[in-house]
């Protein structure tokens, strides 16, 4: 009998929802924002999923949910636990399976994934305790330049990095502020959030031998021209994943599967 499942990742920012079939074939995705009702933000996912996908929910054979929000949705999406990094690492390598380091940013956390052969996560480290580093970091400064993230990333590639001092989310913010006013070209300053970033991974990644590459997840990872930029400022190619948004929930879907 032929299987079908779900796996929902319940984001900070946004959920994210796969329906796989027992080949492994992606039948839909979805996407919504979390808001403050995750719960219901997951439920909508996943019914948005099973429409695109013309089935109904007791179609599926399994719902494995994973993120930051995972304790929020119904408990028998939980019932199997897995970890969020564990998805996250599976669902990236799906079609990378020679990946062994992972990049994941989100909307408030970035982490770096140590992959072993066997595909098990060796070790992992993360950074959810201040927004530098992440996607809640881009869209801010992007606000403070008038900008969206997409505008901020084509731009950063027509400046010359402006060191900015602050590592703090909130006082790069006024940083921001301070060198619009001062004249400074706003390309520079979008460059210079980039490589702001990229210290950030740089220390985190660093914990772990080095490599050529790594792959790239989260919402960040669907813009080409902030994986070019990490590239280059972290002297490695930076590889997007295939639907890197959706990792996680990949990752979940693939769990369920093992059920
Ligand atoms: P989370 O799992 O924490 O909800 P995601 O991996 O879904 O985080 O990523 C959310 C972040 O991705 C947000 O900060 C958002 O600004 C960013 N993002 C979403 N879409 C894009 C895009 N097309 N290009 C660049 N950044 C994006």
């Amino acid at each position: 009998m032929p299987r079908t499942v779900a796996g929902v990742d319940v984001g900070s920012t946004a959920v994210k929802c796969v329906i796989l079939d027992d080949a492994k074939t992606i039948l839909a995705t979805s996407l919504r924002p979390t808001g403050w009702a995750p719960r219901e933000a997951a439920e909508e996912a996943l019914a948005e999923a099973l429409r695109a996908a013309a089935m109904d929910q007791g179609g599926l054979d399994g719902v494995v949910a994973t993120g930051y929000g995972r304790r929020t949705v119904p408990e028998e999406w939980t019932a199997k636990v897995v970890t969020e990094i564990g998805c996250h690492a599976r669902g990236a390598r799906r079609f990378a399976p020679d990946a062994t380091l992972v990049l994941d940013i989100g909307g408030q956390d970035s982490k770096a994934i140590l992959v072993n052969e066997a595909g098990a996560v060796a070790d992992f480290v993360m950074n959810d305790k201040c927004a530098a580093g992440t996607g809640r970091f881009v869209s801010s400064m992007a606000t403070a330049l008038g900008l969206d993230v997409t505008q901020l990333a084509e731009r950063a590639t027509e400046g010359v990095p402006v060191q900015l001092s602050s590592m703090c989310a909130v006082f790069a913010e006024s940083e921001i502020i301070g060198c619009i006013a001062r004249g400074v070209a706003p390309a520079d300053l979008a460059a210079g959030v980039f490589l702001s970033i990229a210290r950030r991974l740089k220390s985190l990644l660093g914990r772990f031998p080095p490599t050529e590459t790594c792959l790239f997840t989260g919402g960040l990872a669907q813009n080409a021209h902030i994986a070019a930029l990490f590239s280059r400022h972290l002297d490695m190619t930076v590889k997007p994943a295939s639907f890197p948004q959706h990792a996680g929930a990949m990752g979940a879907a693939l769990h369920a599967l093992d059920a």
